[in-house]
């Protein structure tokens, strides 16, 4: 990858290219017709694949379609950094929002849901380079050190401390070495993945369970009722049952369009360095990130490849979703000059690959599964960013839903919250916009161990002074 323009790839994940080259699989046609189903999944990413498996789960033979504009894995789900998490990083939060016992009861299921990606690839002969190796969740500055302290105490008072470690400098830099960790907080649960190669895996055992994917298959207009209708520029779907899994792009419907704000996140790629892995001590699967409010994650590929995401990115002032979510040069830069500063050793070593991709953001930072109408419109989204294990959990949600089978899930805080509503347009994307800059500039400030100016400080933190749990 030479300079900054846009890659004869548009902006394809380098993790998608990999797993249709490890796997092409059998295309799947668009829609050609008006056909009917049992539930219309609109958008395969892992929701709308997830809440497919398990409905499969619960009710061997139901018939299930899926509409996807592009292929399967094509959005986030394909395009991410492969960090599978439960709750755990949000437990003072979630404890203070929901009360103790709903807090580590969703962190407990969201962790049942790590696990379950790992044995659902086992099982399915899917070999998305899963691995539970815990994750870093870095001081890479001054400022950013201790940041973790009221998760940590919070997890003292719950009785599940066992599950943090607390590194000072010298501790973390032993782990993995970088000039600018100044300590760490270790959470040994959490896990890694190929995300595209787990997209697809998906994808195959759906199919060979019978359910219906047209890819190439925008949904152009959607009509609630009984039955719904999923309409298609080449046919359409009526069905007994929806799900609409179309994360940051459910932000174009009128419904969603308060309660959920569109960032991008970007990734740059290294060629394979395993000898500077091994010289920085990363050799195992653990996930890395920082405690910058727009976060830094990286982690590493079996080949040596270091994988570097920058987040909390808004490339425009654009209200549709378009192209500068798959590339964009900008954010693409800050990635590639913040991989330098967090891994030096990375300066001798070519990029091979760069891409983005939207992330729906929800004003609590917590997605949510919801039901609409009439009762038989189900759906989920707001993962804000963090949906490769919780999407696992919400499918399942889902799938209990339409099959009217109680368990645990159904009953966590989750299920049917209330969605905080951002201010109406005109005013919110340049509102955004300003405090987004803002919030980016006081990171710069922090990571170069300067004041930010009062006035970038107090605008970066006006959403959470605005009560939403977003920014410093
Ligand atoms: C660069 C990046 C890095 C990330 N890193 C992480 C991470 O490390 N860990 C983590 O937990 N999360 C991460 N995320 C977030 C995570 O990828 C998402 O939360 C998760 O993939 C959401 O799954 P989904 O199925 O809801 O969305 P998607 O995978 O985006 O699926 C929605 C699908 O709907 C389709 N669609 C949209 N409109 C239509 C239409 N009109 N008709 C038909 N189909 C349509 C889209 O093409 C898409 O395939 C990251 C996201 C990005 C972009």
């Amino acid at each position: 990858m030479n300079g900054y323009d846009i890659p004869p790839d548009a902006g394809r994940s380098w993790w998608l290219r990999e797993a249709l080259a490890a796997e092409p699989g059998e295309p799947s046609p668009p829609l050609r017709g008006d056909i009917t189903a049992d539930v219309v999944i609109l958008g395969a990413g892992y929701t709308g694949m997830w809440a497919a498996f398990h409905l499969t789960e619960l009710q061997p033979g139901i018939d299930v379609v899926i509409l996807e504009q592009d292929i399967a894995g094509g959005g986030a789900s394909g395009r991410n950094g492969g960090f599978v998490n439960s709750f755990w990083g949000d437990l003072e939060y979630l404890a203070r929002r929901f009360g103790d016992r709903p807090a580590i009861e969703l962190c407990e299921l969201g962790e049942d849901s790590v696990r379950a990606i790992g044995a659902f690839c086992d099982e399915h002969g899917i070999d998305a380079w899963y691995r539970a190796d815990g994750e870093y969740v870095v001081a890479a500055s001054e400022d950013q050190f201790g940041r973790w302290a009221d998760g940590v105490m919070a997890a003292d008072r719950l009785g599940v401390s066992e599950h943090f470690q607390v590194l000072a400098g010298e501790q973390m830099r032993d782990r993995i070495d970088s000039p600018v960790f100044r300590g760490a907080l270790y959470r040994k649960l959490g896990a890694t993945v190929h995300p595209a190669r787990l997209a697809r895996g998906m994808r195959r055992v759906l199919l060979e369970r019978g359910v219906r994917l047209f890819e190439d298959t925008a949904v152009t207009r959607f009509g609630a009722g009984d039955p719904v209708v999923a309409e298609t520029s080449g046919g359409s779907v009526r069905a007994g049952t929806a799900v609409v899994a179309l994360n940051a792009w459910a932000s174009h419907w009128k419904r969603f369009r308060r309660t959920l704000m569109v960032r991008g996140s970007y990734i740059v790629l290294t060629a394979p360095a395993p000898e500077l892995l091994k010289e920085i001590g990363w050799t195992d699967g653990s996930g890395l990130a920082d405690m910058r409010a727009a976060i830094h994650y990286v982690r590493t590929t079996p080949d040596g490849r270091i994988a570097f995401g920058v987040g909390g990115i808004q490339p425009n002032l654009a209200r549709r979703i378009g192209p500068r979510f798959a590339y964009d040069a900008h954010a693409i830069r800050i990635g590639v000059e913040d991989l330098h500063r967090m891994f030096p050793g990375t300066l001798d070593v070519p990029l091979e690959a760069a891409w983005g991709g939207p992330i729906d953001v929800a004003g609590h930072h917590l997605p949510t599964f919801g039901t609409l109408g009439g009762g038989n419109v189900h759906y989920g989204h707001g993962y804000t960013g963090n949906g490769v294990g919780p999407a696992h959990l919400g499918g399942k949600i889902i799938a209990h839903r339409i099959s009217g089978r109680s368990d645990p899930v159904l009953d966590l805080p989750l299920v049917d919250l209330e969605p905080l509503k951002f201010p109406p347009e005109p005013v919110r994307s340049p509102g955004a916009l300003v405090a987004n800059t803002a919030i980016r500039r006081k990171d710069e400030s922090e990571d170069a161990g300067t004041e930010a100016n009062p006035v970038i400080d107090f605008v970066a933190k006006l959403p959470r002074r605005l009560g939403y749990n977003l920014g410093p």
